[in-house]
């Protein structure tokens, strides 16, 4: 029989996926751009951003922007047991078109303001920071890694999915992953919206067909690249359930099983494909129960942990009921809940 605190901790669980873009960096860059190339316009919760001459017409909102409304809402789900919510920026506004000193600097500036944000904000629960690294050179981008990891005790970076100005598998990226293994940092990979053009009209099928498609694209070309063969310990959190990938995880590994003795697709990884599958981590961001029971059966449970996209409006507020929905075994269930997440962080219990 469990102890009463084993038993309350079972009843804890930590959201992996959550956002927010702290005031003080809308500040900062309203102060002074210059030094980012990164502009701001609009007010009362709607910032535009303009990083050199690429213009993000989507506009912020009130609650990611506005201290007061993100937690008003938080203390209601500390009620329901949250005990700890990881926050990484909203995942449009990387940067990685910047030239690579904007790019650091801009980097640099959130990571600095969100580890800042962190510390003022002890209440109503602890906050777990995943900042930003500047992809567009991999040898920057690993010293803004470091940087944001043992200087601003963050726990790794968001790494916006399948960005059209950085090929992710690009040799000049090879510092910055050696870098994430050497670290242990977390690589939460987060879809932006636009990769698939067209998708929006007449109906919303950008976000439900083009932000999994743009995951799916970027851990397929993590595998086919070969570059988990290069660094087998890279911990790569996927958003969304990691897209369609585990679906179409049977094609990928047909066709690089056809193309072995001539390679004339391409394909550099060595192992069969199902094993990549279980070299990545993965969000519950499926909204149905019966789905998350089949991905944790492909992968693991031990690959799966909590996260309900707080606050846009993708928020799925069901979420404790689609994991314990799911008819997993009570451990299971606990470990997709809390324990994944304490042992992948290296957070304290
Ligand atoms: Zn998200």
């Amino acid at each position: 029989m469990s102890s009463p605190i084993e038993q309350e901790r079972k009843n804890r669980w930590i959201d992996v996926h959550a956002h927010v873009l702290p005031m003080r960096v809308i500040e900062a860059l309203r102060r002074n751009p210059k030094p980012y190339g990164v502009a701001v316009e609009g007010g009362e919760g709607k910032f535009v951003f303009t990083f050199g001459s690429r213009r993000i017409n989507r506009p912020t909102f009130a609650n990611l922007v506005d201290e007061e409304l993100f937690f008003e809402q938080q203390a209601s789900r500390v009620a329901e047991g949250l005990d700890r919510e990881v926050v990484s920026i909203w995942s449009e506004i990387p940067g990685y078109e910047l030239p690579p000193d904007q790019g650091a600097a801009w980097c640099r500036l959130f990571n600095e303001e969100l580890s800042r944000f962190i510390s003022d904000h002890p209440k109503p629960l602890p906050l777990v920071g995943l900042g930003l690294a500047p992809l567009q050179s991999g040898e920057r981008g690993a010293r803004e890694l470091e940087h944001a990891v043992q200087n601003c005790g963050l726990k790794g970076i968001l790494i916006t999915a399948n960005p059209p100005e950085v090929p992710l598998d690009g040799e000049d990226l090879e510092p910055f992953w050696s870098c994430a293994e050497e670290l242990g940092a977390t690589l939460f990979v987060h879809p932006a919206v636009g990769c698939v053009p067209g998708l929006d009209q007449p109906y919303y099928l950008g976000n439900v067909v083009g932000v999994p498609t743009e995951t799916t694209f970027t851990a397929a070309r993590m595998v086919a690249s070969g570059l988990l063969d290069r660094h087998p310990r890279l911990n790569v959190l996927l958003a969304h359930g990691g897209g369609f990938l585990p679906y179409q995880i049977g094609r990928l590994g047909y066709l690089v099983n056809k193309d072995r003795p001539k390679g004339a697709f391409g394909f550099r990884c060595q192992r069969p494909a199902t094993e990549y599958l279980r070299m990545f981590y993965y969000d519950t961001l499926l909204y149905d129960s019966d789905n998350l029971r089949r991905l944790a059966q492909q992968v693991g449970s031990s690959q799966l942990l909590a996260g309900s996209d707080y606050p846009f409006p993708t928020y799925d507020d069901q979420l404790l009921e689609t994991i314990q929905g799911a008819g997993l075994s009570r451990r299971e269930t606990d470990d997709i809940l809390f324990w994944n997440a304490v042992r992948l962080l290296g957070l304290q219990a």
